[in-house]
């Protein structure tokens, strides 16, 4: 790194969060998350992790989407939202379905000193339920925008990238893996066993998903799974393999970021299995080879492994429900973005020119890096502490 200079800064973070949905304008409101739950109908059942290939009856889909209909319906949403998105594609399953994302902001496909959050549904094909209300949420943004103060937030000031299906194939076979039957949340890079550090030997969703970061600096992400209801975050795994908490640098920032979503959502934080509804990924079960653990060590990006629905597979019919249940937690979640950390950009003092730089807070072992062109920074943080700070150029 070429160092030239470093600058210490003190700053203490407030916690701007609204209670039971944002309806105030101002972005200075204080209060804090919180829905009304009555009653905790979710049995946290684990994910099975072995035996995935078997096929379950086919009218099982019945009310999903098809891969076809996803795609009319990703498309129709870019024609129908057109002044507040852009549709473009990351590349292709392996049996050559493109992996179509909807961005949505009020500048889409512009750079702006803004975060940027990406939502993944269905990294596992027969966990469709992601996909679903992914589609929903474009469409609830797109219809709400100029009418919900929450969604003009995120409109304006985040640029909010969806991807509805990590894992078109998969769906397909109605089934866990891809078209080669491997596990997509197995085949990144690895912190402690890194197998598979030959990236030519990656599924193509994988690299599809790797080359997105590449060119794209988000902030926080999150991918959406079924066969339990709770808010998972880093570590997903130690180096022992045991089943043992495994704190990450930014511990406290993740279950900061996890609260937000279970204690937004209708139930998932009065979980009898998990408290709070938030787990830490190596106390849960180890997982080796995961899209989280990679995007916050190689990617930048705070990243959650959501689980959305105890049943993988619920009667379409329940899709409604589910999508109410979890419709405040990814607004809060995306909105969370801006409404607490620390953020800037880095100029030149001379020629007034965006400059490279990096972020650190004292006590935590991370970096965060200025994006490219426009040299803007956003660092998530526990709200209500002080922290001190170094900016490198
Ligand atoms: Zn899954």
């Amino acid at each position: 790194m070429n160092l030239k200079f470093c600058i210490l800064f003190s700053f203490f973070v407030r916690n701007v969060i609204a209670r039971g949905g944002y309806r105030s304008t101002s972005l200075s409101s204080a209060a804090d998350l919180g829905f009304e739950n009555e009653s905790y109908a979710g049995s946290g059942r684990h994910l099975i992790e072995e035996n995935q290939s078997h096929h379950p009856r086919t009218d099982i889909a019945r009310g999903y989407m098809t891969n076809s209909e996803l795609e009319r319906a990703v498309k129709e949403f870019g024609r129908r939202c057109s002044h507040i998105s852009r549709i473009y594609s990351i590349g292709e399953s392996v049996r050559g379905f493109p992996l179509w994302v909807i961005e949505i902001s009020d500048k889409p496909g512009r750079e702006e000193p803004e975060p940027a959050f990406k939502f993944i549904g269905n990294v596992h094909g027969d966990e469709p339920v992601g996909r679903e209300l992914l589609l929903l949420l474009a469409n609830w943004i797109c219809d709400n925008y100029k009418r919900d103060p929450l969604v003009d937030l995120i409109v304006t000031k985040v640029h909010l990238h969806i991807l509805p299906s990590m894992n078109p194939d998969g769906f397909s076979f109605r089934r866990r893996g891809n078209a080669n039957n491997v596990d997509l949340n197995r085949d990144f890079a690895d912190q402690f066993f890194p197998w598979n550090n030959n990236e030519d030997a990656r599924q193509p969703e994988t690299k599809a998903i790797m080359s997105w970061l590449r060119e794209m600096r988000f902030t926080a992400s999150a991918s959406l799974h079924g066969g339990a209801l709770v808010a998972n975050y880093p570590w997903d795994a130690s180096l022992d393999k045991r089943k043992n908490y495994y704190a990450c640098p930014d511990d406290g920032t993740f279950r900061f970021l996890a609260s937000i979503y279970s204690k937004s959502h209708y139930n998932m934080s009065l979980s009898k299995e998990f408290e709070g509804g938030i787990t830490n990924g190596a106390a849960w079960y180890p997982v080796y080879g995961g899209m989280q653990d990679w995007n916050y060590i190689y990617g930048g990006c705070f990243e959650l492994t959501l689980e959305i629905s105890d049943n993988k597979w619920p009667n379409a019919k329940e899709l409604p429900t589910i999508w109410e249940y979890n419709k405040m937690s990814m607004l809060n979640l995306v909105a969370s973005l801006v409404k607490t950390g620390v953020h800037g950009r880095v100029f030149s003092s001379d020629s007034g020119r965006p400059l490279p730089g990096l972020i650190t807070i004292k006590g935590i072992n991370y970096t965060v890096k200025t994006s490219g062109t426009l040299a803007d920074y956003h660092r998530l943080l526990v709200p209500g502490e002080r922290y001190e700070g170094m900016k490198f150029f």
